[in-house]
């Protein structure tokens, strides 16, 4: 495994990380859940994402079980959550980024997960009818009594993000180090044009989701729907409306190709793409079965492959690569 910098923060986070949404609690059946962790520690991976919202909370208790069943050291791993959608039924104050929400949500992800502090602690989207004030004194609050080490920030714009480190500065506070952003093959902006000064001037760190698009960039739907997985499910509709176009499969179908002729398997490939990114701190997988997440794995071994002249002719298929000002 490869360990990367948060961000200018002094934690060492694995260039491959396991995330739960979706799977833990709701997919896949617990004993699936404990392979996946297991499959992950072993091979080096140290943090693990998780969020208050995830299947309404099962997915923090059935992490929470897993963590407390193995003899892992505390020191020896990094754990998530991540604020804002709440995971109970639509009271007021039962969701957003108030002090009130931060400070309760908070307590019930360190019963659900069994820990005495939660390693980082995330704002999962921004929060307009808040003022960015008082959730930056929260999370300050929060790490200050011990309940997270660091805070971060996620689907948040630059320019919320540079508010709240403005903030942080005139008061002194502790600032966000992390943002975790969507990023893969069809989504780049953020990470390749709207941040490029956050990271290059505010030491920023990165922890990005949905690497597979879903499991479109693992070329599965290029035949059909195939049964069983994430965007055939008629409950996430709205997923695969957002993810799966005739455009993207038919790049989906090109990617294959140069994927192919590297001798990878589309998953691979694509997740290697993420990984050649030096401002991704850690690709977050998601996986339904152990094997998956065994393929998946070998991307740390085979992105360094991807030189200048392959990762060309990537871009020359997405079409995509955002136009940064020339000076
Ligand atoms: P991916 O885009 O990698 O999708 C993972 C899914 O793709 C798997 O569950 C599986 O679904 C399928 N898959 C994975 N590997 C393979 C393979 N080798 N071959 C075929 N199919 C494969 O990641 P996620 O969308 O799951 O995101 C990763 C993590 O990021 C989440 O668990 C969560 O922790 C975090 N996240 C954060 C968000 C945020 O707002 N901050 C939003 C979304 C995710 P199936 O078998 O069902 O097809």
């Amino acid at each position: 495994m490869e360990y990367r910098r948060l961000g200018k923060s002094g934690l060492q986070i694995s260039a491959l990380s396991l995330g739960s949404w979706l799977t833990f609690g709701g997919q896949i059946d617990d004993s699936t859940a404990d392979a996946l962790m297991s499959m992950s520690y072993d091979a080096g991976i140290n943090f693990f994402d998780n969020a208050e919202s995830y299947q309404g909370g099962k997915s923090e208790l059935v992490m929470g079980k897993i963590l407390k069943s193995k003899p892992w050291s505390r020191s020896s791993y990094i754990v998530s959550s991540k604020i804002f959608f709440g995971s109970e039924d639509g009271k007021p104050n039962q969701k957003g980024l108030s002090r009130k929400h931060l400070f309760e949500a908070t307590h019930k992800s360190l019963i659900s997960l069994q820990l005495d502090y939660i390693d980082l602690l995330f704002c999962h989207r921004p929060d307009k009818s808040v003022p960015i004030e008082e959730t930056v004194w929260a999370m300050h609050n929060l790490i200050q009594q011990g309940k997270c080490l660091y805070w971060g920030t996620s689907e948040w714009s630059a320019a919320e993000i540079m508010e709240a480190r403005n903030i942080c500065e005139l008061h002194h506070l502790i600032k966000p180090i992390m943002e975790q952003p969507h990023y893969n093959m069809f989504v780049r902006n953020k990470i390749e044009n709207e941040f490029l000064h956050l990271f290059q001037h505010k030491g920023m760190g990165t922890t990005i989701w949905s690497p597979l698009a879903s499991g479109l960039l693992s070329g599965k739907y290029s035949q059909g729907m195939p049964e069983g997985t994430r965007l055939s499910d008629e409950t996430l509709a709205w997923l695969k409306e957002s993810t799966v176009n005739e455009d993207r499969l038919l790049k989906t179908q090109k990617l294959q190709i140069i994927a192919n002729d590297l001798h990878l398997s589309l998953p691979v490939l694509a997740l290697s793409w993420c990984l050649k990114n030096p401002n991704v701190s850690t690709v977050i997988l998601g996986a339904t079965k152990v094997k998956q997440l065994e393929e998946n794995l070998t991307a740390i071994d085979k992105y360094t492959m991807l030189n200048a002249e392959i990762m060309e002719a990537i871009d020359a298929v997405l079409e995509n690569k955002p136009k940064l000002p020339v000076y």
